[in-house]
């Protein structure tokens, strides 16, 4: 099936790739793959053979935080927006439930090496209007200087738990003089350190990394 990708995202695309001339395009994706094809994605082609969906890879060292991008798109709220994964997050666009606000993002892809963004279907899928951009500085730039800064989601992280956010806590574990590998693996060793942590901050000493817990640590 011949396909193509909506143009609202066409001129998205190349609005970012003009900002971000020499970003990493490793994580990009419009047309869905044989998994996504398995279920319903808006990467798949609807009847009209328009995919609207297209993924934005997450390069800081390039310059593309694409955890930036994803709030800056949020928060903008254009109007062709469906919907925006992120990090673990995902927020809809003005149509949506709860326009603008991240809730949690369960599915099996973390979205933590790009960002999905969606289009809403039928002609504005295809309004090629100009997307607000955000001042490249703001979100990344060549310059070393200005490196993302990881903003915690709001995830209670425990024993068994790995990824990213496990990484961030471990640092800021050493942060406040734990001796720890990094690994973003939660096994014993992160669990003893979040417990001498706890002891220290006077918080219940559970080993389980929720608000309270997340909130000293910052
Ligand atoms: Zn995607």
């Amino acid at each position: 099936m011949t396909w193509r990708l909506a143009r609202g995202l066409e001129k998205l695309r190349e609005q970012v790739n003009e900002a971000w001339p020499d970003r990493s395009k490793n994580s990009d994706g419009s047309v869905g793959d044989t998994s996504h094809s398995a279920r319903v994605s808006d990467h798949n082609p609807d009847a009209a053979g328009v995919v609207h969906a297209i993924d934005i890879t997450h390069d800081p060292h390039g310059g593309l935080d694409s955890y930036a991008f994803a709030d800056f798109l949020l928060r903008k709220q254009d109007h062709r927006l469906k919907y925006v994964i992120s990090n673990r997050r995902i927020g809809s666009g003005p149509r949506g439930p709860q326009p603008g606000i991240w809730r949690p993002y369960t599915g099996t892809n973390a979205h933590d090496h790009h960002c999905h963004v969606s289009i809403v279907s039928g002609a504005l899928a295809d309004d090629v209007s100009p997307w607000a951009m955000p001042e490249v500085a703001d979100i990344g730039s060549h310059a070393a200087a200005s490196a993302p800064v990881y903003v915690p989601p709001p995830r209670t992280l425990r024993r068994g738990d790995d990824g990213p956010d496990v990484e961030w806590l471990q640092q800021r574990l050493v942060a406040h003089g734990a001796a720890l590998e990094i690994d973003g693996a939660f096994g014993a060793v992160t669990y003893a350190a979040v417990r001498s942590f706890q002891g220290r901050a006077n918080l219940h000493a559970d080993g389980i990394v929720g608000p309270m817990t997340w909130r000293a640590l910052a």
